[in-house]
């Protein structure tokens, strides 16, 4: 999350101690030390021997002395130097008993001006007192900088209090483009807002809500907004906090929140990176740190546990990794509920744009959904930051409020940023995008045995440039021959989609036909569907299944033309899907370049649009469902 135009308030900032530099205070205690010694000694005046002050007061060179506590200043003209107009002073340790209780008769009888100064006692235990702690401020100082597990459990307590924030401004207002995420949040603030009306009818609160998504989508800015709407205490703290901490501080310091954030029920904790905290166990981690952290989340689900639903403490917490998270954190009673929060299409952008414009003046005129159109790609945070960077451009050029022509060079600015970061798609990559997604939803639909299309998107996600959603008609639990072979070849479609329009395949199908092969493989060794090979498994003991049960490596231990037999069997398996893919993209080839704009225009389109784009009835529900 490199780029946040505003800064995060749950951001630990330190105790005030550490925020003081070391210097100011050496510089202190000098001075006290300085004045203190003055008090006493008059630095870089001559010391001289009682005798010497009686000779000189004696010989009448002494104009004037002053009698501290512990010395006695005078001033004499030095006969050796005529010279000198202004007298010289000196001093002397001021003596005890008799000698003492004689000095002032001596001076009065030679005509010395002197006077009393006693520093009080008082003063003088103040300042020693004074000096007594800066010096402990100081070594408590440097000690901790030495050593950071010391500071960090020290200060453990304090910082988890500045993770709290009240009265938070942030509500549903302030996000935009991702409604689906946002909805589904809505429930966590009525349940906030009256525990008791939920409580009653003995419903079960999720505890753990998790937000999935890449940075800069509005994850946190999602779990602040429900705080907001429902105006309870925020805690936050980021899983990456814990890394460099020693043994034993991130657990005591997840505990403390936790007490904290019981005692101020409802309220919300978050935390954010979870990741950083809750990978998996059991990796090994290069350079230490690894104790620490399987402590801290240890501790950490002990807590989430601990915490009965009775206290209406709800936990959220943002992963943009949600696959390496330790299993255990996502069983139920935990994070059992996630949310996916998408990269924005186009309206999004547009909406995301529109919220970040009321901060800044700008031309009414502004065309919003051109400067969306020109986004693909950018997130929340990069919308954010197009609209400061405009409001700065705009400023540097003198202009009353900010033009079309600012936010246009910000976005290449910001774009210049993203591309390190390889988010941006280029005119050429979206287009091959929209026909290749566009070919498994054509194929999806008009193949017989197919799921329908749920929704179709070229916002790029992860490394695959868009997505198809299918909707499973019913959960299955059993595929037909037919139906596989439908799914074979809707996976193929985009690749196919491809080559007929553009004439070329990118690489963008290379998961495609990875899952293509399994498929096509576990039909021919797992379930009997050659009809050469016949009902027997040739796959002895695959462990490693995709997402889909169907195994990604397959040990053989087959015979030589056997396994020929399996391979030319999985390949007549997958051309046949490949041209049963082609006939249907030809046959709907208008719908397939219909499609293709349509994507190309707003990069998402549902079911409903996906029918109407293609020619095809809207789906009548009730009739699916009583089909069933
Ligand atoms: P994440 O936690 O997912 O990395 P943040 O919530 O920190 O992202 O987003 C950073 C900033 O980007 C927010 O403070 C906000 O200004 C802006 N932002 C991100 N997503 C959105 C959105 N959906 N709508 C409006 N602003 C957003
Ligand atoms: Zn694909």
């Amino acid at each position: 999350m490199s780029n946040q135009p505003n800064p995060r308030p749950g951001q630990p900032e330190g105790g005030p101690l550490r925020q003081m530099a070391i210097w100011p205070l050496l510089i202190l205690v000098m001075a006290l030390v300085v004045l203190y010694a003055n008090s006493v000694n008059q630095a870089g005046t001559p010391l001289v021997d009682y005798s010497t002050l009686v000779e000189r007061v004696e010989a009448g060179q002494v104009t004037e002395a002053t009698i501290l506590d512990r010395s006695i200043e005078a001033k004499w003209r030095d006969p050796a130097r005529p010279e000198r107009t202004e007298p010289a002073k000196f001093q002397v340790n001021r003596p005890t008993g008799e000698l003492d209780r004689d000095l002032p008769t001596l001076l009065d009888a030679n005509n010395v001006t002197f006077r009393f100064k006693t520093t009080s006692q008082f003063a003088s235990t103040l300042y020693l007192l004074g000096l007594f702690t800066v010096m402990i401020l100081i070594v408590t100082m440097v000690m901790r900088r030495a050593n950071p597990a010391e500071r960090a459990m020290a200060f453990g307590k304090a910082r988890a209090r500045q993770y709290v924030e009240r009265d938070i401004k942030t509500s549903f207002e302030d996000i935009a483009g991702i409604d689906e995420a946002r909805a589904e949040l809505v429930e966590i603030v009525e349940y906030l807002r009256t525990p008791e009306k939920f409580r009653r009818l003995g419903g079960r609160i999720p505890k753990g809500v998790l937000l999935v998504g890449a940075p800069g989508t509005g994850k946190t800015l999602l779990a602040k907004a429900v705080a907001g709407e429902a105006k309870v205490p925020f805690f936050s703290l980021s899983g990456s906090d814990f890394v460099e901490l020693y043994v034993g501080v991130g657990a005591s310091r997840v505990r403390d929140l936790f007490r904290q954030a019981q005692q101020h029920s409802p309220c919300i904790v978050f935390i954010d990176e979870l990741d950083a905290l809750g990978k998996a166990r059991g990796q090994a981690v290069i350079g230490g740190g690894h104790d620490e952290r399987e402590q801290t989340l240890n501790q950490l689900l002990v807590e989430m546990d601990g915490f009965d639903s009775a206290s209406s403490v709800i936990l959220m917490a943002a992963t943009n990794r949600p696959e390496i998270l330790d299993p255990a954190l996502l069983r139920p009673g935990r994070f059992d509920r996630q949310v996916m929060i998408q990269a924005p299409d186009l309206a999004g952008r547009e909406a995301i744009l529109r919220v970040h414009i009321r901060n800044v003046k700008h031309d009414p005129q502004l065309e919003l959904r051109r400067l969306a159109a020109r986004t693909p790609g950018f997130v929340g945070a990069d919308l954010a930051n197009v609209v400061n960077e405009g409001a700065l451009l705009a400023a540097r050029r003198d202009h009353q409020h900010v033009l079309f022509e600012d936010f246009d060079e910000a976005i290449d600015r910001v774009a210049i940023g993203l591309e390190r970061r390889s988010q941006v798609i280029t005119e050429d990559e979206k287009r091959i995008f929209a026909v290749h997604e566009a070919g498994h939803a054509v194929v999806a639909t008009f193949a017989e045995h197919a799921d329908p299309v749920h929704k179709v998107s070229i916002i790029p996600r992860g490394l695959t440039g868009g997505v198809t959603w299918f909707a499973p008609a019913n959960d299955r639990h059993v595929w037909t021959e037919a139906q596989l072979r439908d799914q074979m070849a809707c996976l193929l479609g985009g690749r196919v989609a491809e080559q007929e329009v553009l004439g070329t395949a990118s690489s963008g199908a290379s998961n495609d036909i990875q899952r293509v092969t399994h498929l096509a493989q576990s039909m021919i060794v797992e379930l009997g569907m050659s009809a050469d090979l016949g009902p027997i498994n040739y796959d002895h003991g695959s462990a490693r299944r995709d997402p889909f049960g169907f195994p990604l490596t397959l040990q053989r231990a087959v015979s030589e033309s056997t396994a020929q037999q399996i391979d030319a069997e999985v390949r007549r398996l997958v051309e046949e899907a490949e041209q049963r893919a082609r006939k249907m993209l030809v046959a709907h080839r208008a719908e397939l370049d219909a499609l293709t704009a349509r994507l190309l225009e707003v990069e998402t389109v549902d079911r409903d649009e996906l029918r109407h784009v293609l020619g095809l009835p809207p789906i009548d529900e009730a009739a699916e469902l009583a089909v069933g």
